[in-house]
């Protein structure tokens, strides 16, 4: 039993209270109270009290859309390679000879970046060749995660990048057996598909069917994603519609190109969107231009945040993620009321909850919910004055505040230190691995300006 006590609470609970001077009780996975301090009394001596006179305790964040693999070659990339050739030219390659140990590592690593970044549950894009032995790290740093299988049938390459359907069907119905519930319900598995005309309709609706039967969501990413390839890969909402395949279980990724009857039909549908914000700037995909991300949340669909990808935002760090959305869309609309700290914090937190079909286990601090809790430390400049805490959390904050996270009631980062990974270990492999990796697909390192010394 940890008792959190004395501490500010942002619960994104059903009336979005914050509590000064609040309480949160953790027996085992769950929250079993949650309120002002004088009022939540332990049943018996607590294991732990974290005194939380100078934190703010907030649910973890859940980001609905990361390529785990693609960390290992993080910033490979410069920034003069067109984007419609990072997938031929650099990423097939990389990911046609990437082994079950480097997908391990590359997901260790988004993990780590994740805890300390305040984020305790994660959706994989959809990019895992072995998910299983993903599953194992995933489990072992204690994370909360939907992994998903690198899924088409339009598009091929090297050796396991050719795929019919029947094998992808079937690889992810395996991967369903092999990892969906594990860790006591902590790891999931959805089939997860590539998208961007790169998929049948037979695949999209074998996946859906698949995810019915199981009753777990199904997803697609790269949605209506960028100007170049508006015509040749942009799949009209419509057309999907007709195939059967939008429902509540449905996650769209991207999302940047919709129109007034495409939100229409997401939010009549209770399709849920996966926002990047960081990925679509970067990717230069319009996100400013074309947006509609405000117009969904008035009409009513769920939009939630993904961090993306180590090449394409480079970073999975939900406070930047949360920044992007608000102040791009005040920008984008002259409208400094658009999106403001509270609508993008319930991005970051209960709508990815929703979009993972998780909401009533976690995304708010509320009793029955599992323990997944992020504090934060009030005494760094960014966090001070504490006039509003969602002002200081969206606008300020940055990740060297986040000092203990807590996911399905365990201790995983305790006053900055991670206890379920020897860091610098990691940090050693990922360098050792990365070059490797790049070498094998035949990839240069390359930088603009001299590289000096050994
Ligand atoms: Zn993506």
């Amino acid at each position: 039993m940890i008792l959190i006590e004395h501490a500010t609470v942002v619960t994104v609970d059903r009336e979005r209270r914050i509590l000064r001077d609040g309480a949160v009780l953790v027996d085992g996975r769950d929250i079993v109270d949650v309120g002002a301090t004088a009022d939540v009394r332990p049943p018996r001596v607590p294991d732990r009290v974290v005194d939380g006179r100078r934190r703010l305790v907030l649910p973890g964040f859940v980001d609905t859309h990361v390529h785990l693999s693609e960390h290992l070659n993080r910033g490979l990339l410069l920034d003069d390679i067109p984007v419609d050739r990072y997938l031929p030219d650099w990423l097939i390659p990389l990911y046609a000879v990437m082994t079950p140990e480097e997908e391990q590592v590359s997901a260790q690593l988004a993990c780590v970046e994740m805890i300390r970044t305040g984020t305790t549950t994660f959706c994989e894009a959809g990019t895992l060749f072995d998910v299983a032995a993903v599953a194992d790290v995933v489990e072992a740093i204690g994370m909360r995660a939907i992994l998903g299988r690198w899924s088409w049938d339009r598009a091929g390459g090297p050796g396991r990048m050719r795929q019919t359907t029947a094998d992808a069907l079937r690889a992810n119905e395996e991967m369903l057996a092999a990892v969906h519930g594990r860790a006591k319900g902590r790891i999931g598995a959805w089939p997860l598909l590539l998208g961007f005309g790169t998929c049948s309709a037979e695949l999209m609706r074998g996946a859906k069917a698949l995810a019915d039967l199981h009753r777990v969501g199904w997803g697609m990413m790269h949605f209506a994603t960028h100007p170049s390839r508006k015509t040749a890969d942009r799949i009209p909402l419509a057309e999907l519609d007709a195939l059967g395949v939008l429902g509540p279980n449905t996650k769209l990724a991207h999302m940047v190109y919709v129109d007034d009857a495409d939100i229409r039909l997401l939010a009549r549908r209770n399709v849920k969107v996966s926002h990047c914000p960081s990925a679509a700037l970067k990717h230069t995909k319009g996100l400013a231009v074309h947006g509609r991300f405000p117009e969904m949340l008035a009409a009513g669909v769920s939009v939630s945040l993904g961090g993306d990808s180590g090449n394409g935002s480079n970073h999975v760090d939900m406070l930047r993620l949360m920044y992007l959305a608000a102040t791009v869309s005040k920008d984008a609309r002259l409208d400094v009321g658009v999106m403001g700290p509270e609508r993008v914090l319930e991005m970051g937190t209960i709508h990815g909850a929703e979009a993972l079909l998780l909401e009533r286990e976690i995304g708010s601090i509320e009793r029955g919910k599992r323990a997944d809790l992020v504090l934060y430390d009030l005494d760094t400049p960014e966090w001070r004055p504490l006039l509003n805490p969602l002002n200081n959390l969206v606008y300020a904050a940055t990740g060297a505040s986040v000092r203990t996270v807590l996911i399905d009631g365990r201790i995983v980062l305790d006053e900055g230190r991670l206890t379920t990974l020897d860091e610098p270990a990691l940090y050693a492999r990922v360098e050792d691995l990365a070059r490797r990796q790049i070498a094998r697909a035949g990839l240069p390192i390359e930088s603009k300006w001299p590289v000096v010394g050994a």
